[in-house]
């Protein structure tokens, strides 16, 4: 059976999600539907979600006005995986710090937006991330860090600081897995994450 996969496209880096997706549903010998979504009802059929990067402000604000969020909500709730990245990670968070941002608080970590400097220190570094054999190309820019990681896992951490984690069925990262062809991050959040396993292994 296909799985069906849902990226969030209200703004951000929407495409390049999708193709990761399907690269890494090849990998894992999936077939896999990718549908986009910018209105509520769609999330529900989705077996997996993707929040891309963007503007954490813009993303939290049409999530909450189209009704996307609470079936974002219920997803996790569900034990369903989602990967978010970058300002997708900010609106996931418990709490980034910020008035403009109505967190979802599917995972248990805080973040603080722009850690990492401006859009002129955007920077690629060699990334150790647990469950990856090989350093990840990880791409930052203006870059979230994890400030307080709660229950979550930390996979990695650049410069002391956390910067990819997983809660049960959600991995965030703060760096941007769409934007290189090595689609592993993308791998281990849908398909080799043990937390969200029993909704995959339902759908095959
Ligand atoms: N700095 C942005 C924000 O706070 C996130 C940047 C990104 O997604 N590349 O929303």
């Amino acid at each position: 059976m296909s799985l069906t996969a849902g990226v969030v496209a209200v703004q951000g880096d929407v495409s390049e999600h999708a193709a990761a997706i399907e690269r890494a549903a090849r990998t894992h010998g999936h077939e896999v539907t990718v549908r986009e979504i910018r209105e509520s009802g769609i999330a529900p059929d989705c077996d997996l979600l993707a929040m891309p990067g963007g503007e954490s402000t813009t993303i939290s604000r049409l999530i909450h006005g189209e009704g996307i969020a609470p079936e974002i909500r219920e997803h996790v709730a569900d034990g369903k995986p989602l990967l978010a990245t970058c300002a997708g990670l900010i609106v996931a968070s418990s709490d980034a710090a910020d008035d403009r941002v109505d967190e979802l608080g599917v995972f248990d970590a805080s973040v603080e937006r722009n850690a990492f400097g401006r859009q002129k220190d955007s920077f690629e570094a060699p990334l150790e991330v647990a469950g990856l054999d090989d350093p990840y190309p990880a791409v930052f820019i203006r870059a979230p860090a994890i400030d307080a990681v709660g229950t979550a896992d930390v996979l990695a951490t650049w410069d002391d600081r956390p910067v990819a984690v997983r809660d049960g069925p959600v991995i965030g990262t703060a760096f941007h897995p769409e934007l290189t062809a090595d689609s592993r991050i993308h791998g281990l959040a849908f398909f080799d994450n043990d937390a969200a396993k029993p909704p995959l292994e339902d759908a095959q």
